[in-house]
């Protein structure tokens, strides 16, 4: 049966995304907000809006007990999580569900298992995903991490099991700097995360990012759709995201594919899932898993011409996939680049007014923003402020628009990340998709520094 009322647990523009569903499948849709929130596209596009607490995301949208309340008071059954904030917390979860509300997402068991990411590449491993060679687990001292170094050979990179965001991640390129590695991925883990349990990987030198959509039905069904290559990163932090992989041709798509939709149903995994993995020469090797909606789905969506949040409201109203892999269809390139409220050469973040917005349109453009002309950027949140999506038959054709659109763009009054990209689409290996994870820093200190 299907939900009637959902309410998003989040803002911007994921929030929209998630309203713009469900006004599509007539689902009510309800808006939580902070006080600093309330000129905020979310708040105006929803059917209701409900204020939960002053600006910081800790006394708002990170604040479980004002969401369930706001619940409550709305009669909402079901709560959106969107990414970032309470969507990969697997406690939060089980309070959503103890108050006989649905998670729009998977089981918290599922959530803890690969928030935890020793746990989920022990996981990964017995369902026979190919993993980056390390430390079986999780390496209690340094003396245990220099023989499991020297057994793996260096370089080798030092994870906090409960890292994010790029951070708990540590190099080290020899045996010399091992110490130090060892002990800071240790304290940031512990100061970031609470958890200071870290583990073992070889560095690959050269591997490019692509991520695996998988979409499971929580009864043992499971499809994939495709790859994203997520190589373009700045601090870990993807910067611009396409899909097809410019390196995967269609049979190693269809085997990894494979692999990782197998691998989710077998765990009765429910709803839309990433699993990541760094491919070099030819080879997969996982690295972690989403088990959330992610910021570059609409690549996907623009290649398969799927809504993935419908489906994830398909699902959690225990209604099948509205595919099957045999409906699933690859069709033409998309890229996306996330436009971030941030000065160069430094990305600092500067929010503020936004005098004039102007967002391109045409065929194969679309432009996922909350902003409008006349909106103050609050200084609180994330510095992204809009996704623009393009497609096209081919990449080339991808590129040429993506350059057409970004023309058309106007953001005055605050600076962004569009300058970056004006920058990026005259390089010959960004036109020829010959990037891997380094590409972009050692780009920007060519470039950028004054
Ligand atoms: P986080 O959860 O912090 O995002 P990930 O495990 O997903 O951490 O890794 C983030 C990024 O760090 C990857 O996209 C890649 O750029 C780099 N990285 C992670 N593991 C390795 C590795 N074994 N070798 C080289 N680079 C790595």
């Amino acid at each position: 049966m299907m939900l009637n009322k959902i309410l998003i647990a989040n803002r911007g523009e994921i929030a929209l995304r998630v309203i713009r569903a469900c006004r599509e499948m007539g689902v009510a849709s309800v808006a939580v907000h902070s006080t600093a929130d309330s000129d905020a596209m979310h708040v105006r596009m929803a059917d209701e809006a409900i204020c939960i607490g002053p600006p910081p995301s800790n006394q708002s949208y990170l604040h479980v007990p004002s969401i369930i309340s706001a619940c409550e008071i709305s009669g909402a059954d079901a709560i959106h999580p969107g990414y970032g904030f309470l969507s990969e917390n697997a406690a939060f979860v089980q309070v959503v569900e103890d108050h006989g509300i649905t998670f729009i997402g998977p089981s918290a068991e599922h959530i803890r298992m690969m928030g935890d990411k020793i746990t989920a590449k022990d996981t990964m491993k017995a369902l026979g995903v190919p993993c980056v060679p390390g430390s079986d687990g999780g390496v209690p001292d340094y003396e245990t991490a220099k023989t499991v170094a020297e057994q793996i050979g260096y370089p080798v990179i030092i994870k906090a099991t409960a890292g994010g965001g790029g951070r708990g991640m540590k190099l080290a390129r020899s045996a010399a700097e091992l110490e130090t590695a060892f002990r800071t991925a240790r304290a940031e883990g512990k100061a970031a995360f609470g958890n200071d349990e870290v583990y073992i990987e070889k560095y690959l030198s050269t591997p490019r990012h692509i991520e695996v959509q998988v979409f499971g039905d929580g009864k043992g069904n499971a499809v994939h759709l495709g790859e994203r290559d997520c190589s373009l990163q700045r601090r870990h932090q993807k910067v611009l995201e396409e899909a097809p992989g410019p390196s995967i041709t269609p049979e190693l798509r269809a085997r990894i594919g494979k692999t990782c939709a197998d691998a989710v149903a077998k765990i009765g995994y429910r709803g839309a899932g990433t699993i990541e993995f760094l491919y070099e020469n030819g080879e997969f090797y996982f690295i972690e898993m989403n088990t959330r909606l992610q910021v570059e789905h609409p690549v996907t969506e623009a290649i398969f011409g799927v809504d993935l949040v419908r489906e994830q409201i398909r699902v959690a109203s225990h209604l099948p996939l509205s595919f099957t892999q045999d409906d699933l269809h690859l069709n033409g390139h998309a890229i996306e680049v996330r436009i971030n409220a941030e000065k160069l050469p430094n990305f600092t973040p500067c929010p503020g007014r936004v005098a004039t917005y102007h967002a391109p349109g045409g065929l194969g453009v679309r432009m996922d923003s909350a902003l409008y002309s006349g909106y103050t950027i609050p200084p609180y949140y994330d510095s992204l402020i809009a996704k623009l999506i393009v497609h096209g038959r081919d990449r080339p054709e991808a590129l040429a628009r993506l350059n057409r659109a970004l023309g058309e763009l106007i953001i005055d009054g605050v600076d962004s990340s569009v300058p970056l990209f004006r920058a990026l689409l005259a390089e010959p290996d960004v036109q020829n998709g010959t990037y891997d994870i380094h590409w972009l820093e050692s780009f920007l200190a060519q470039t950028l520094t004054p």
